[in-house]
């Protein structure tokens, strides 16, 4: 198939193995925590709520409220935590990529806060908070047509590969590095995919493909862990 190594000795459609947990911060509505490798995030549910202030509130449906943070001690250079341009834009990226699967009209005027903390880095954290959050959501009981699996595709130098570490990121061979981050439901639509770097049409297509694969595996492990918390 191919001959690139990656740093870790994945093969190419190999993930970064996964842990994930329902119920983790006792005070929220909802909440869980998604480990992919040295990624790990975890999300925390509020709501639905009345939302303030009231020219912020939707009279037809429920609002979806999404805050992504790094935390100060997730990456080994200590970082000021809080909101910043890249966090404002995973925020929002978040809020569009779950959107699409919840029943937000059954909550008119409301809000759902969720809020992601990323306690530690090592590359495609917005995908860990995308599941982390999907699955805290369904911990809360939000009504939820389907699940929200997300994984970074990419592609080093020519090759095509899955689940992207920090290390492969940052690649310098050939090429480059592209990152194509895409949330997935169940049932295949694509909620959100992003796009960093150069790739053809034909190889789009075969991450993309790869990526539905990969997020089965995700999907598994999601459902899992909420059928465990179901059964506690
Ligand atoms: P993602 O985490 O979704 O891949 P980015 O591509 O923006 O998002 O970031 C890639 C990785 O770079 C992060 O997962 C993290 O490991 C690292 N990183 C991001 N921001 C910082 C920062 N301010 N300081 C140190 N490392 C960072």
């Amino acid at each position: 198939m191919t001959t690139l190594k990656r740093p870790d000795g994945r093969k190419v459609d190999e993930l970064r193995p996964i842990k994930a947990k329902v119920g983790v911060v006792p005070n929220a509505d909802g909440s869980a925590m998604f480990q992919s490798g040295d990624t790990i995030a975890i999300a925390a549910v509020y709501g639905p709520k009345k939302m303030h202030p009231q020219h912020s509130q939707n009279p037809e449906k429920g609002t979806l409220r999404c805050t992504y943070n790094m935390n100060s001690f997730s990456v080994t250079e200590r970082i000021r935590s809080g909101p910043n341009k890249r966090a404002m834009e995973i925020s929002k990226i978040t809020e569009w990529a779950l959107e699409p699967v919840l029943m937000l009209d059954k909550f008119p005027s409301q809000v759902v806060d969720v809020h992601i903390n990323i306690i530690q880095a090592d590359a495609g954290t917005r995908c860990a908070g995308i599941n982390a959050a999907a699955m805290a959501l369904a911990h809360a009981g939000i009504p939820m047509r389907d699940m929200v699996s997300s994984i970074s595709v990419g592609k080093l130098d020519k090759t095509i590969v899955v689940d992207l570490n920090k290390a492969e990121e940052d690649w310098e061979e050939g090429e480059g590095p592209t990152d194509i981050p895409v949330s997935l439901t169940h049932s295949g639509e694509i909620t959100h995919l992003q796009l960093d770097g150069k790739i053809s049409g034909k190889q789009l297509n075969e991450a993309i493909t790869m990526a539905k694969k990969a997020s089965e595996k995700v999907y598994e492990i999601q459902k899992k862990a909420l059928k465990e918390a179901l059964e506690k």
